[in-house]
């Protein structure tokens, strides 16, 4: 079994779910007392968050591949980054290690593909959402049309992400808020299907609140993290 090295704490909320369904996949697949072999760094969170709201995201690529050298320094094999957002620094990190990171769009991207989805509708933070290294990286490597919310809906999944989950509040109010933007989506732009391509998100959706099928990327990305784990 591979070592997974996990760059987590962004936030933290969202690297325990990792942790714990990493080592349920690998128990699942391996069965006895087996477990993931993990080395995790979990940074501040309240530190890369003033950095993204000033756009100083070199600096946070200076602190993510300081930590990813540690990791490597640690054996393990490959990487993961437990949040779709700072994957804006990937090629800044990659220069910086050789262990290979296994993208989050990439992970979220072959599951797309695997449902035979044409277009999908992404919500995440207002980075993600906006920028091109996410939404393009899965229009381009998979050829899936991405849709995102309007400016209106994309502050309100913004702010619930950063004042709600990532400080482990769960509200009604903001699910339905939620709710309504993902059944906006379906119907007026005829998504099929909805990438929650936040590693919060899921605290807040899950399948069983919409009929639209939806993409989890924290789940996603583990499993891809196990297959590679365990792939001889
Ligand atoms: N975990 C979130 C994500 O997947 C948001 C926190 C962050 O900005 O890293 O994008």
């Amino acid at each position: 079994m591979k070592k997974i090295g996990m760059l987590g704490g962004m936030s933290w909320e969202s690297t325990a779910t990792y942790y714990k369904l990493l080592n349920e996949e690998i128990k699942n697949r391996l069965g006895g007392l087996h477990s993931a072999k993990i080395i995790l760094s979990s940074v501040d969170f309240e530190e890369i968050e003033k950095f993204q709201h000033s756009s100083l995201w070199d600096e946070t690529a200076v602190i993510l591949s300081q930590e990813a050298k540690a990791i490597q320094e640690a054996k393990a094999d490959f990487l993961i980054i437990c949040t779709n957002t700072m994957h804006k620094v990937v090629p800044q990190i990659e220069k910086n290690i050789s262990i290979p990171i296994l993208h989050i769009a990439d992970a979220t991207g072959k599951e797309l593909v695997k449902k035979n989805i044409k277009k999908v509708a992404l919500l995440g933070t207002k980075f993600t959402m906006t920028e091109a290294f996410y939404k393009d990286r899965i229009q381009d490597n998979f050829g899936i049309e991405v849709i995102i919310p309007n400016e209106k809906e994309q502050n309100i999944i913004h702010d619930v992400i950063y004042k709600e989950l990532c400080l482990g509040i769960c509200n009604k109010k903001s699910r339905d808020e939620y709710i309504k933007i993902i059944k906006r989506l379906e119907k007026e732009q005829e998504c099929e299907g909805v990438i929650l391509g936040c590693t919060e998100i899921s605290m807040l959706i899950k399948q069983g609140y919409v009929d639209i099928p939806i993409f989890d990327t924290t789940k996603l990305h583990v499993l891809n993290a196990v297959d590679y784990a365990l792939k001889k």
